[in-house]
C-alpha cells in the first residue's frame, strides 16, 4: 500500500490510498482501500487517514471514520485516536496494521503495530523527513 494524506493552505484535508491488495486474494475482492471511511477517509475540520493492513478489518472497524469520529466526538488528538484504533482495536486480531493521518491543525500521526512502517512527511516549512522504525531521518531540501 502507498497512502498519502494532506492538509492544504486553505485548510482542506485529503487522503489517497493505492494497493494491490494481498497475494492470492479472492477474485473480485475490493478491500478497504477504495471504501471511504475504511482504508481511506478525509473530512475537513477533523482529519485525513490512509491505512494499510488486512482490509477486511479496516472495513469492519471503519478505521478512517473511527479515527475521525474519535477526534470529533471525543475530542481526542490525531495521535490518540489513531493509536487507539491501531493498537487497541486492530492489534488483538493479530493483523499487521498501520495508518498515516493528519489533523485539521496539521498534527500528524503514523502508528503501526508491526516491526516497522515506511513513512515520510514534509512540514509547512518544507523540511522532509523519512522513517522506517523509530529513528527519523531528515532529507535535504
Ligand atoms: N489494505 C490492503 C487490502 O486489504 C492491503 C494493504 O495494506 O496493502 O487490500
Amino acid at each position: 500500500t502507498v497512502g498519502a494524506v494532506a492538509l492544504d493552505s486553505a485548510g482542506h484535508l485529503a487522503a489517497a490510498t493505492s494497493t494491490g491488495g494481498y497475494n492470492n486474494k479472492p477474485v473480485g475482492r475490493i478491500g478497504d482501500t477504495p471504501i471511504p471511511g475504511a482504508g481511506t477517509y478525509a473530512r475537513d475540520g477533523l482529519c485525513a487517514v490512509s491505512g494499510t493492513g488486512k482490509g477486511e478489518f479496516f472495513i469492519r472497524y471503519a478505521v478512517g471514520h473511527e479515527v475521525a469520529s474519535r477526534i470529533g466526538y471525543l475530542g481526542e488528538t490525531v495521535e490518540q485516536a489513531a493509536t487507539k484504533v491501531i493498537m487497541e482495536d486492530l492489534k488483538p486480531h493479530d493483523i499487521g496494521a498501520g495508518l498515516v493521518a493528519v489533523g485539521a491543525d496539521g498534527s500528524i500521526a503514523a502508528p503501526y503495530n508491526t516491526d516497522g512502517m515506511f513513512r515520510g512527511w514534509v512540514t509547512p516549512e518544507g523540511q522532509f523527513f523519512v522513517a522506517t522504525h523509530g529513528e527519523i531521518f531528515t532529507l535535504p531540501q
